[in-house]
């Protein structure tokens, strides 16, 4: 059995989401222990919780110390099943979190799968549903995944109530990524998505977005949902030959819509301005696919404490050689068999 810290290197819930990808797809049984120490609720709280859960039921695994609040857990899965399956966070919790976490495994299953996540969909410090579909989903597709994500209910934090349905077919050969350049930007487009809050939220978003990256027209839009409760969120999608990227603005309350757009638009201006294709959330999150399908590389920034920290995790699991070369605040990151 592996043991891992989960107050390794950035020391929050990705140690344990890895993890349970990896265990399900290689079979290893693993024990983490001071699961989330570098949190400021440490241990597992709901959303980590539903995940250990869905990967266990999705593995057949046998547990201990699955409950809230736990900072240990043992896993040991038995046989990948995979099926129809719902799984209820019971709170905001991220429901994209629990996607990235089962998909690996369903990709590489028997059969294909449909899954109903409910929860939260559009949290801040986790990928929104818009993230998962427009840029995550699409590079796994050019790696061979033939899958699909609704968004059935937008749930935004803290009220939740969202629902997604996941469809997976199972890959035929995992095909590696080379994402070197990002050649020329061919969009760039601005989304201010609202629920039951006035629509002068989204126009003064929006009108910040025209203003900081000259977009007009078609490129400006918004979208309006039913939900439970109040949320925005602004995307900004920088659409290039090779990949698009988004680069999200959580409205908050006591926090003005200029503000929310002026931080997104800094997010997108730096990344056309630095000419990388991956930026800083991708770069962590592409690592995992790249491992399983034995190579591929990108560049990207700096390289952030979730990415490291991924590197180390993915290593103990899998008999894969990860190189981070950084050399004047950009990162090539080469993965190889
Ligand atoms: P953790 O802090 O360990 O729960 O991990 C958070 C995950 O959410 C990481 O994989 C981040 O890359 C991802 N994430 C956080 N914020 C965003 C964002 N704005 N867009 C896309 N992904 C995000």
């Amino acid at each position: 059995m592996l043991t891992l810290d989960g107050s390794f290197g950035e020391g929050g819930g990705q140690i344990l989401r890895t993890a349970l990808s990896l265990s399900l797809i290689t079979g290893k049984a693993f024990c983490v222990e001071n699961i989330r120490a570098n949190r400021s609720k440490p241990g597992l709280r709901k959303q980590h919780a539903t995940a250990v859960r869905a990967a266990a039921r999705i593995g057949s695994a046998a547990l201990e110390g699955a409950r809230e609040g736990s900072c240990r857990l043992v896993f040991e899965p038995q046989t990948l099943l995979p099926g129809h399956y719902r799984f209820n966070i019971g709170s905001a919790g991220s429901t994209t979190l629990i996607l990235q976490t089962i998909l690996p495994a369903l990709l590489l299953a028997s059969g294909p799968s449909t899954v109903i996540l409910e929860g939260g969909t559009h949290n801040p410090m986790c990928p929104p549903f818009g993230f998962i579909k427009t840029v995550f989903l699409p590079l796994l597709r050019r790696m061979g995944a033939e899958v699909e994500a609704t968004l059935e209910k937008p749930g935004f934090y803290p009220k939740g109530g969202g629902r997604i349905l996941l469809e997976v077919k199972p890959i035929k050969e995992f095909r590696r990524l080379d994402l070197q350049r990002r050649g020329e930007i061919t969009r760039v487009r601005a989304r201010s998505i609202l629920s039951n809050l006035p629509r002068t939220i989204a126009d003064r978003e929006l009108d910040v977005c025209r203003r900081e990256l000259s977009l007009g027209g078609s490129d400006l839009i918004l979208e309006e949902f039913e939900s439970k409760g109040p949320g925005n969120v602004l995307y900004i999608e920088v659409e290039s030959e090779r990949l698009t990227e988004l680069f999200v603005g959580f409205g908050k309350k006591g926090v003005r819509a200029e503000d929310v757009a002026e931080g997104a638009c800094r997010l997108a201006k730096d990344y056309i301005a630095s000419e990388l294709p991956v930026a800083e959330y991708l770069a962590d999150q592409m690592l995992l696919p790249l491992a399983l399908a034995k190579g591929g590389s990108f560049k990207t920034g700096r390289l952030s404490g979730h990415a490291s920290t991924n590197i180390h995790t993915i290593q103990r699991f899998l008999d894969v050689e990860i190189h981070a070369i950084e050399e004047d605040r950009r990162t090539t990151i080469i993965v190889e068999d």
